[in-house]
């Protein structure tokens, strides 16, 4: 064996459920074609960026200083940047952000690893609500953290308060939130913001030492009709906003989002040194250039993401019709039903029978469920429903 780190090891080799399923996808396309394959596995986003971003894009190129664009900006991100991010928090949600709270990260991952290694010394925990991303895991531990899961209210998939209460403890260090959520589209209310909030006030008093709040939001943006998210930072002081424009503006492979150390927080200059420090210890310092500037003037804009609420609205009719129990998402694009079998890897192992590309819930926590991402042209969704009726009358 390569005289090399074994927890890297380990990871680089780990077999991919959803790569396995697109390279399964790429199999069947070529034998069956494209309109004929339903791949729900993958969360990228179906739709094309706003025009608005490639005429920045297109522009800044062609009118800025090419020294200067193409030049490392400060390590945090360009002021002017920071300044037009903050300037569209404070419009948006009405909380007073400054630009030296922001900090700018390659995507929502690099912004997390940055708080993550910011917060954490070895064997602290970092408390999880199933189902959850599973990149949270490899990033807790790449921290030296360790993670605590919370099992799924699956009937509502919202916080299971009174687990959580008991999950709490001296050695909590922070608590991983995401909402709307990856996978099941599940959104915290005002209400469950203010109550997570009050405990976590109170169990930082208990224990003489702050408990932070970590809020994944790469999904903000992607909340259906009547559906409001609740801005964190003006619930809870000790907040660290993990933010990117993967999904809102769908440019994933752009690599581009922030941290926001909320204003409120105690000893906030020293967390901002913290996750600025974890970041350069992590090499990243400095995101890309070019998307800074382009996100930060987009800031205001969103993909046209209405395509994500029509399939909601027919892969929910259409599956509990077919007899899927199914907890309705409230927003990203992604729903989270209920296997028909209690084996939910053989579930989705079958569904492929059907051309159907759906991932397993044990990946995420939450065993018995499968994921549809349902980031697809809805004509796809729509037809998709044949394959799953078949699905469901093999199992009768
Ligand atoms: N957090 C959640 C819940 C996600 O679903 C994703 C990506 O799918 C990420 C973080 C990572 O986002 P990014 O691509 O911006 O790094």
């Amino acid at each position: 064996m390569a005289n090399v780190n074994k927890r890297a090891l380990g990871l680089g080799m780990q077999r991919s459920v959803i790569r396995e399923l697109f390279e399964f996808g790429k199999k069947r396309i070529a034998e069956v074609g494209e309109e004929n394959v339903f791949d729900f596995s993958i969360g990228n986003p179906s739709v094309p960026a706003p025009e608005v971003v490639g005429e920045t894009a297109v522009r800044l190129l062609k009118e800025m200083d090419p020294v200067l664009l193409h030049g490392y900006t400060s390590a945090p991100g360009d002021s002017m940047v920071r300044e037009q991010i903050a300037e569209s928090i404070r419009t948006r949600f009405g909380y007073a952000a400054r630009p030296q709270s922001l900090y700018m990260t390659a995507g929502a991952a690099g912004a997390l690893c940055g708080c993550l290694n910011g917060l954490l010394e070895a064997g602290e925990e970092v408390i999880v609500f199933a189902p959850f991303f599973p990149e949270y895991r490899v990033f807790i531990e790449g921290a030296g953290g360790v993670m605590k899961l919370i099992p799924a209210d699956t009937e509502s998939f919202q916080i299971d308060f009174e687990r959580f209460e008991e999950m709490l403890g001296p050695n909590t260090k922070a608590v991983l939130i995401n909402s709307p959520n990856n996978p099941s589209g599940a959104v915290y209310s005002e209400e469950t913001i203010r109550r997570l909030a009050a405990i976590l006030k109170e169990r930082s008093g208990q224990y003489g030492h702050v408990i932070y709040l970590i809020t994944d939001e790469p999904y903000r943006e992607i909340a259906f009709s009547g559906v409001t998210v609740p801005f964190v930072p003006k619930y809870y002081p000790n907040t660290l906003v993990c933010y990117s424009w993967s999904k809102s503006l769908s440019l994933p492979g752009e690599r581009m989002g922030y941290v926001l150390v909320a204003e409120e927080m105690e000893e906030r200059e020293e967390v901002f040194a913290a996750v600025a420090g974890a970041s350069r210890s992590l090499g990243y310092v400095s995101a890309p250039s070019l998307f800074q500037r382009v996100c930060a003037i987009c800031a205001d804009n969103t993909s046209d993401i209405s395509v994500y609420e029509t399939n909601r609205n027919i892969l929910v009719k259409g599956l509990r019709e077919i007899g899927f129990s199914v907890v309705e998402p409230q927003g990203t694009f992604y729903m989270f039903p209920r296997t028909l079998i209690g084996d939910d890897a053989a579930f989705c192992e079958k569904a492929k029978d059907f051309n159907l590309l759906i991932v397993p819930g044990s990946g995420f926590g939450c065993p018995g469920h499968t994921r549809i991402s349902y980031c697809v042209p809805t004509e796809r969704a729509e037809r998709s429903l044949e394959a799953f009726a078949k699905l469901a009358d093999f199992y009768r």
